[in-house]
């Protein structure tokens, strides 16, 4: 079994390296942020405040949460609703952040992770799978870059979709989010010890994946 874990804060280009990895390797891509996005709609659609635990644990605790696979991709599914689109809006991510501190809804979703993970050949992106959803993954690796980079990857990826942003706002949830995953109490966003560490400020989604391969490879 191939479990690559691929952690780091938003923007750093996990998903578009996980992608390419997943590819070039033939395994499954875990997109797991799309889980508590999932979650942070499902208590929007539902006008639950994200920080009221009582509430939202008792609706996330019967989310009806499905991961699918068409053509390779991830589909997210809610309520048998395909959302895939819609946990990508700029405003599900903070919602996303929040509702991810608690505890309760990261043990549904790890439990969901590691049915996965342990099953399937597959690389995860997220905050915490070296650490604490997989601390025996193969291969661990943590993605960092500069956040006003970061910032810009998400701003052009948004414009480029046709959505209309403002950088500075990006830029200020951005470090809001980083703060949050880092401070949280349970399985907060950090290096494992055993993982290794690459700075994608100044290279492409590409050569990071190269990086990367050649690890997996060589080891
Ligand atoms: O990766 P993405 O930006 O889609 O994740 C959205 C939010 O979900 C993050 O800001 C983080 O709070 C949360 N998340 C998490 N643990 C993961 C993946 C995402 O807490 N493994």
């Amino acid at each position: 079994m191939i479990n690559v874990a691929l952690d780091g804060p938003a923007g750093s280009g996990k998903s578009t390296v996980a992608k390419i990895i997943a590819k070039k390797l033939d395994i499954l891509y875990l997109d797991t942020g799309a889980m508590y996005r999932a979650c942070g709609l499902k208590c929007l659609s539902s006008g639950v405040d994200v920080t009221d635990e009582k509430r939202v644990n008792e609706l996330i605790g019967k989310i009806d949460l499905e991961i699918k696979y068409v053509n390779g991709a991830q589909v997210t599914l809610l309520d048998k609703k395909d959302v895939s689109t819609d946990i990508r809006r700029p405003e599900i991510s903070m919602l996303a952040s929040t509702v991810s501190a608690n505890p309760f809804v990261r043990i549904k979703m790890v439990e969901k992770q590691r049915e996965i993970a342990s099953s399937t050949d597959c690389v995860l992106d997220g905050r915490d799978i070296g650490t604490y959803v997989l601390p025996n993954a193969n291969f661990k690796f943590f993605m960092t870059a500069d956040s006003k980079i970061r910032a810009q990857r998400r701003y052009n990826e948004l414009t480029e979709r046709g959505e209309k942003v403002d950088f500075d706002k990006l830029h200020e949830e951005i470090k809001q989010r980083d703060y949050n995953d880092s401070h949280r109490e349970f399985a907060p966003l950090r290096q494992a010890e055993d993982a290794v560490l690459i700075d994608t400020s100044f290279i492409s989604a590409e050569q990071v994946a190269d990086k990367i391969l050649s690890y997996i490879k060589g080891k």
